[in-house]
């Protein structure tokens, strides 16, 4: 089981620290759970210094393509590589929708960041209205194609299913609509999948439990240690 959490656009590197500290404690003694954090760019050399001897990774929200050159905004495998990071996520929605990112700069960036040694979660999913006319399938099947097509079943690929419509939103999945979207996915990649959209401690149980259901990316409840702690047991618990 996989946890990671989505900081986003929040938490500044003076908060930083003291969540980190926080979420150590609170989860010693929890095991057979893989927990990740994606702080935010400017947050990531202090994640990456309390969990340095820790099993805690720690992922970007992003990565470029280039090695290094004239892309102004952008970060590159090498820079995170620098830092200690152990990963990042790829095509998140967010991404997507307001900021032109297309299956094709998606897989470009996963290609990238798997071939320097880091490790991918690439997230896809379908809008409410794609949902609505019935081409959820359609959907995922163009963007996890283009990704398979590009690094196939790699050992340090996770895809995120993650439902537009569910997304910072409060509405979830539910377990079977998530149950069905992962094995689905699995039919074009098998790689972990974890599920995301509106996660919290109430919700985690049940959808952590679909056998094609391999952990979460969660935004909102991550951003608190309690609650982000209390699903990462949730995952300990159903696969203990
Ligand atoms: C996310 O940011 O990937 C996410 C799933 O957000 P939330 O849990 O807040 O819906």
């Amino acid at each position: 089981m996989l946890i990671a959490g989505n900081w986003k656009m929040y938490k500044w590197p003076s908060e930083t620290a003291a969540f980190c500290g926080g979420l150590w404690e609170r989860l010693a003694g929890t095991s057979g759970v893989d927990v990740v954090i994606c702080p935010p760019y400017t947050s990531l050399a202090e994640a990456v210094r309390p969990f340095d001897r820790t099993d805690v990774a720690v992922y970007a929200q992003n990565v470029h393509w280039a090695e290094e050159g004239a892309f102004t905004g952008e970060i590159s495998t090498r820079m995170l590589l620098d830092l200690g990071v152990d990963g990042s996520l790829v095509g998140h929605s967010e991404r997507r929708q307001h900021f032109g990112e297309s299956d094709e700069t998606v897989a470009r960036r996963t290609v990238a960041a798997l071939e320097a040694g880091l490790r991918v979660i690439a997230c896809v999913g379908e809008s409410e209205e794609e949902r609505e006319a019935g081409q959820t399938e359609l959907v995922l099947r163009v963007q996890v194609e283009t990704l398979a097509d590009a690094v196939g079943a790699h050992e340090h690929l996770a895809v995120a299913y993650e439902p537009v419509w569910a997304i910072g939103t409060g509405k979830t999945a539910t377990p079977e609509q998530a149950q069905e979207a992962h094995a689905f996915i699995r039919s074009l990649l098998d790689v972990p999948l974890l599920y995301g959209g509106s996660v919290k401690p109430e919700n985690a149980d049940e959808l952590l439990a679909q056998p094609d259901v391999d952990g979460a990316l969660v935004g909102g409840a991550s951003l608190d240690v309690e609650s982000f702690a209390a699903i990462c047991e949730a995952a300990a618990r159903i696969r203990s």
